[in-house]
């Protein structure tokens, strides 16, 4: 219980003691009820003095008010205070003096006493005062994704100068950063603003929602993280040319967004070569800024379009690359027609040799040209053109029924000798009686490769270029130093100290134009056909080189000089299955005067 203010209680004390010397002998009279009159059951706010201060009477037996009677009056619920209470019963309706409630929300009691009677009870409910502060439940700040609603849904509560909660009360909201949410919250009974429908922005960053009540204002921080991956970019290295079999030259980085455009960080990519028979790092992740860099991306042997494509959860993306070079060949087809498959086999093995030879040569002009009479074989055309760098006039005809002659190829328009006679123009003729079998049994992409060979001077050329020793004994060597080197490299040293072998079998159109079957087997350039893939080795790759062409020995394919002995695989192996054009070709001088080549 709360007691009467101290200097109330002195000066109702002093008031009494007068009173009895002007009342002198009187009998007091003895009270005999006690009653409200008025203003019990309000409502008001904590802390705050009551609208109307609250009443009583004190009555004789008679029914007569009374004054002069002691009176005790006590806070007895909601410590609240009373100021000017009285201490005597005045003649009429007492008020209790000033009553203000206490500073937590709820019940209020004033207890009027007088002595000898039953006490009076005075009833008063305390409200929550105006909201003043505003504060978080739930963190006040936190991590969200792009475009989505804020889930749970953020919490802050209101009270009032004493604490209180704030029920039923407006709050401004304000957004900056993006987003949407409403700009009007109400509290609950229980204080607590939920902040429902709160939609973050598409831009990774900070949405903030501040929410004012009356001065007081607080933040909520949305830290903006990226959406689920959605598509990828290339930052850098897209479109790179390079040699082939060789590492790109600048690395490739890629990015990965969400379907906002925003960057998606913390991703693995995994990667594949889905074109041009390259060979990439199988998985790749992301640096902190979100950058993924492509591990080093050895492109394939052959100059076709290079892809690779990386795949981060439901997005892709291809990264393109080409082979560079200089050396084009432009091949041709004519007679009968092919199929299309029959002639991308054509174009593969030109890319492939374009991917090999990757310097250029002179360039040729050809006036009134006729490659029928060059080459000897009919139904190819007159020309008037400039040659970049080799033309190859390719078909498929009835040669000689199944069997016997597959192909006739080789070089019939020469450069000069100060070009080193590199082919200008060439034939490929491949006979309709053989493809068939050939494409079934997976040689035949191998064998125009090997005939197209021919025609830029493998074999061809070698002995008008001298580079044959012993040319036409069983003894024949190869003495050019990259096709030596190109022996060494491939684990041929004790095969190649005296220069590299040749086909010694005595056999016109392979003896002194091919690899030593014996020795090289599968290789490409031997004389026979062998299952099971034919490597277009470094022996290769440098024969050309000696011929004057710029090559890549990095586009050499993998191959290791077998231990010498017959291959039991090969085929057709009785030999003479190739031979030249009919024609011992013609010379094309720079500004293209075209010599017949005289043979003995
Ligand atoms: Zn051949």
């Amino acid at each position: 219980m709360q007691s009467i203010r101290s200097r109330s209680f002195t000066a109702s004390v002093a008031l009494a003691v007068l009173a009895g010397c002007h009342d002198g002998a009187t009998e007091p009279v003895k009270p005999a009820s006690i009653a409200i009159v008025d203003g019990s059951g309000q409502v008001g706010t904590v802390g705050q003095r009551l609208g109307t201060s609250p009443t009583f009477v004190v009555k004789d037996d008679g029914g007569r008010a009374i004054s002069g009677v002691s009176v005790t009056i006590t806070v007895t619920a909601g410590n609240g205070t009373v100021a000017n209470a009285p201490r005597k019963s005045a003649a009429g309706p007492t008020s209790v003096g000033a009553w203000t409630l206490g500073q937590k929300a709820g019940a209020n009691q004033l207890t009027v006493t007088v002595a000898g009677l039953p006490p009076i009870l005075f009833d008063a409910t305390a409200r929550a005062g105006a909201a003043v502060a505003i504060a978080p439940v739930s963190p006040a700040t936190f991590s969200g994704r792009v475009g989505e609603e804020v889930s749970p849904a953020p919490v802050a509560r209101l009270s009032d100068a004493f604490g209180n909660p704030v029920g039923q009360a407006s709050v401004q909201g304000k957004l900056s950063g993006g987003g949407s949410a409403s700009s009007t919250f109400v509290s609950n009974a229980d204080g607590n603003v939920t902040l429902s429908g709160w939609t973050l922005g598409t831009k990774v960053g900070q949405d903030i929602l501040t929410l004012t009540v009356g001065s007081a204002t607080l933040s909520f921080t949305a830290n903006k993280v990226a959406s689920d991956p959605a598509a990828m970019s290339v930052l850098s290295g897209d479109q790179q040319a390079g040699l082939a079999g060789a590492p790109l030259p600048a690395p490739i980085v890629i990015g990965v967004i969400d379907r906002f455009g925003n960057t998606v960080l913390g991703q693995t990519a995994s990667l594949a070569v889905t074109s041009g028979g390259g060979e990439v790092g199988g998985t790749a992740t992301a640096d902190a800024s979100g950058a993924i860099t492509v591990p080093s991306w050895k492109l394939g042997r052959t100059a076709l379009p290079q892809v690779v494509r990386a795949t981060v959860g439901d997005a892709t993306l291809d990264v393109s690359a080409s082979v560079k070079t200089d050396y084009h060949i432009d091949v041709r087809f004519f007679g009968s027609g092919m199929t299309e498959a029959q002639q991308a086999l054509f174009t593969n093995a030109a890319a492939r040799l374009s991917a090999i030879i990757t310097g250029d040569i002179p360039d040729i002009n050809l006036t009134n040209f006729d490659v029928t009479q060059a080459c000897g074989l009919s139904g190819l055309p007159t020309l008037n053109e400039t040659v970049d760098d080799v033309v190859i006039f390719a078909s498929v005809e009835n040669i000689d029924g199944a069997g016997k002659i597959l192909a006739q190829a080789g070089p019939c328009g020469f450069r000069s000798a100060a070009s080193g006679y590199l082919t200008t123009v060439g034939v490929m003729q491949f006979d309709a009686a053989d493809i068939e079998r050939l494409a079934a049994n997976g040689t035949l992409q191998d064998i125009i490769t090997h005939e197209m060979l021919h025609v830029l001077g493998v074999g061809t050329l070698w002995s008008d270029r001298r580079l044959l020793q012993s040319e036409g004994t069983s003894s024949v060597t190869y003495l050019g130093r990259g096709g030596a080197g190109g022996c060494f490299d491939s684990g041929g040293a004790s095969v190649c100290t005296a220069g590299v072998p040749v086909e010694n079998n005595g056999i016109p159109g392979t003896a002194d134009a091919h690899w030593r079957e014996a020795t090289f087997q599968s290789e490409l350039m031997t004389g026979y056909v062998n299952l099971g893939g034919m490597p277009l080795s470094a022996i290769t790759v440098g024969s050309l080189d000696d011929m004057g062409y710029t090559v890549n020995p990095l586009a050499a394919d993998p191959f290791h000089v077998p231990i010498p002995g017959a291959s039991a695989n090969m085929i057709p192996g009785d030999g003479g299955w190739e031979k030249r054009p009919p024609t011992t070709g013609v010379l094309i001088s720079p500004s293209g005067v075209v010599t017949p080549i005289k043979r003995p």
